[in-house]
């Protein structure tokens, strides 16, 4: 379902360049909740931006559901992107805009119908339990709920893959369960193939079925959660 092939990046600046990623080859394969560990600079972020090529690579090819988007035009790679949805640590909702539009309005800009958004809306609501929240804002939400509203949003596209940067390194422990136990949801029952980044084991070792560990900037070990971390 996603393909990285030999990924590399440098971030160049006036002074110095930086291999945040140095040749990573990985593969998530359809309905597999995939995760990749590291610490803080070991170049998860990047390597997630990349597969929507938020950030573009300086080398390699990146593979989502069999099309190769580094070959892609850019107005072909706006629609694939549709198929890729993304949460993130920060939630990234608009402040001035309610539950409802936070979904709607990416979806007005991409065309859909009215009758088509009001139904996905209440659809996707529902899954994430957030069916009565529909007209508050985001300052009136937990975190918890925030970061729901964002995963309804990702959902809303109706994607094939969902991307998690570091979705629930803000929460506190008891949150982080009840969104980690919706993903799982998600993953069996929309059968959407998820691919997270995290610093946290136990993240890894609730959801994620295979697991990839990164330091400076390459993929280190890989292989199935229960081999790479075995219990002591
Ligand atoms: P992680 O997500 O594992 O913390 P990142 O992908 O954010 O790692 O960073 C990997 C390396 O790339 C780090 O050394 C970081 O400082 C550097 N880096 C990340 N983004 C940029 C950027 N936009 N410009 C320059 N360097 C960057
Ligand atoms: P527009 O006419 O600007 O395309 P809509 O007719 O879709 O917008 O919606 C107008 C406003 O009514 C929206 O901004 C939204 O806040 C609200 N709204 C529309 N449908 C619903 C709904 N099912 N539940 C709650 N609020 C809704």
């Amino acid at each position: 379902m996603i393909r990285l092939d030999n990924i590399s990046k440098s971030y160049v600046t006036n002074r110095s360049s930086i291999d945040a990623l140095k040749g990573v080859t990985l593969e998530v394969k359809k309905g597999e909740i995939f995760g990749v560990i590291g610490y803080s600079g070991a170049g998860k972020s990047t390597l997630i931006r990349c597969v929507n090529l938020l950030e573009k690579p300086s080398k390699g090819k990146v593979f989502v559901d069999g099309l190769e988007l580094t070959s892609l035009s850019s107005k072909k790679l706006l629609a694939s992107r549709r198929k890729i949805g993304m949460i993130f640590q920060g939630f990234n909702l608009l402040k001035t805009a309610t539950v409802y539009d936070n979904i709607a309005i990416p979806l007005r800009l991409t065309g859909v119908s009215k009758s088509e958004i009001g139904a996905r809306v209440d659809k996707y609501l529902e899954i994430v339990g957030l069916s009565d929240k529909k007209d508050a804002y985001p300052s009136q939400l937990s975190g918890g709920q925030k970061q729901r509203v964002a995963i309804a949003r990702a959902l809303s596209n109706e994607p094939s893959v969902l991307l998690s940067d570091e979705a629930t390194s803000a929460l506190d422990p008891d949150t982080t369960e009840a969104i980690l136990e919706l993903l799982l949801k998600i993953n069996d029952e929309l059968g959407i193939t998820i691919l997270l980044i995290t610093h946290e084991m136990h993240v890894i070792q609730k959801v994620c079925d295979r697991v990839a560990v990164m330091e400076n900037g390459e993929v280190v070990e890989q292989g199935l959660t229960k081999d790479v971390f075995t219990s002591p």
